[in-house]
């Protein structure tokens, strides 16, 4: 009798181990994959999935690779890709490739971050993609990010929305700072390089009364800054925006004819290669928010 039951003791410890590696062998192929397109995304969903066991977020794009522009895919965005069971894409036209994308994967759920915000298209009706540098927009963004995962990993609902609200949390005390700093400046007209911040002058009440390049990268013809420096002298602006991601050389040759001064704003479309570095946003951000102050009073 004893020897039978040690015998079944011993049967049943096998069943449990195998179960048991079976679980995990499961586990690991039950990991949610999400990727991102690019930088601003990675970070709104690094801090919309923080510390939930069994989700993965990759960015597809580099921290360093900035608005996606025209931006063409490489062979590892696709290999990427099909790792991923939902792709988030900022909208608004940021990225062009995206029927490519949908054509090869059908099955690939997309979040759209910018669904339901109020766009802002430009004089040939091209829509602003640069959403996310409005505080408020970013904040609707991360709702709609954690809405979305919510519905299609529905185990972890729960975590998506407390992350996502802790998140919200900061971003809307950010926000009230940046209204105190700047609602009373007396001096709001600023001068930006490519068009990424429509939506958050918007948001501050600042006139951006010209943009130096319209294209993002490709200089401006001499024509161009010629009508940009006539511009500058006939108004009563102060300081130029130039921004980290693109080259200053424009910018210093206005500064140079008109006696504006150069500062740098940041729309947050780049990071660290550093892994989930959750307030990159906030903290850039909290930056601008010096740098304005320092220009526009
Ligand atoms: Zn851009």
């Amino acid at each position: 009798m004893k020897k039978i039951i040690s015998v079944l003791l011993a049967a049943l410890m096998l069943i449990t181990l195998f179960s048991g590696c079976g679980k995990t062998e499961e586990e690991k192929t039950d990991e949610f994959v999400i990727v991102t397109s690019f930088y601003p995304m990675y970070v709104m969903t690094i801090n919309v999935t923080r510390d939930i066991p069994g989700v993965k977020v990759i960015n597809m794009t580099k921290p360093q690779t900035g608005c996606l522009h025209d931006y063409q895919m490489t062979p590892g965005d696709l290999k990427t890709l099909e790792e991923a069971q939902v792709f988030i894409i900022n909208g608004a036209g940021m990225e062009s490739f995206l029927s490519d994308v949908i054509a090869r994967r059908k099955s690939l759920m997309i979040i759209n971050a910018s669904e339901g915000i109020d766009l802002i298209s430009n004089d040939e009706d091209e829509l602003n993609p640069h959403v996310w540098v409005s505080v408020t927009n970013a904040i609707m963004q991360v709702r709609n990010i954690s809405a979305k995962l919510a519905e299609m990993d529905s185990k972890n609902a729960d975590k998506y929305k407390q992350n996502a609200e802790a998140y919200i949390a900061k971003l809307s005390d950010l926000k009230e700072r940046m209204h105190r700093k700047l609602d009373g400046l007396p001096n709001k007209d600023i001068i930006t390089f490519h068009e990424a911040f429509p939506y958050f002058a918007l948001e501050f009440n600042l006139n951006v009364v010209a943009v130096v390049e319209r294209e993002p990268g490709t200089a401006p013809t001499p024509q161009e800054l010629k009508q940009t420096i006539e511009m500058i002298k006939n108004t009563k602006v102060k300081a130029l925006f130039a921004e980290p991601q693109y080259s200053g050389s424009a910018a210093q040759t206005i500064a140079n004819e008109t006696g504006v001064k150069v500062y740098t704003l940041d729309p947050g479309v780049t990071g660290d290669a550093e892994e989930k570095d959750y307030d990159s946003y906030i903290r850039i951000m909290e930056n601008n928010l010096e740098v304005l102050t320092q220009a526009l009073n």
